[in-house]
């Protein structure tokens, strides 16, 4: 188990899991999405400045296991700067990759090291869980989203 555990955690993982990019609450956001993973305990609070259709900054707080944060930290550098559009379609091929292990090497750049998450499905929700929050910020969505269930 902890062999499959060391190929998960792989380097660019540790690294943002152990100093996590943009781990600040932001200054005059005006989106927010949060995310809970009640399987993992994972709770993360995306925050994002948006001008017009595009996401001018973003940041996270919130805590979790090492995937979870590490993949937020990574969600946080790779949406800043693109269009609402360019986030779900970023977000569908993060999803894909890491259900599938497929990683579609024009789009999903450096987060292709959370392709190996699709071989631990219970992992699959960590790494997914900013991913939602970030897709209800950009969508303007009130309340938490859950990688359990949608409820509201
Ligand atoms: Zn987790």
């Amino acid at each position: 188990m902890s062999d499959d555990l060391d190929e998960l955690y792989q380097q660019v993982i540790l690294d943002h899991c152990k100093t996590p990019r943009n781990f600040r609450v932001l200054e005059g956001a005006n989106r927010k999405g949060e995310g809970y993973n009640p399987l993992c305990g994972d709770n993360y609070t995306v925050f994002m400045k948006m001008d017009g259709d595009v996401v001018k900054d973003i940041t996270f707080q919130g805590s979790g296991c090492c995937i979870s944060k590490a993949s937020a930290s990574l969600l946080t550098d790779s949406v800043k700067g693109k269009s609402k559009s360019e986030v779900k379609e970023l977000f569908k091929k993060v999803h894909d990759m890491m259900t599938t292990g497929h990683v579609d090497d024009e789009g999903v750049g450096k987060l292709a090291v959370f392709a190996g998450v699709h071989k631990f499905p219970a992992r699959v929700k960590c790494a997914i869980l900013s991913w939602h929050a970030a897709v209800a910020a950009v969508d303007g969505q009130d309340g938490p989203v859950s990688t359990e269930n949608e409820s509201n």
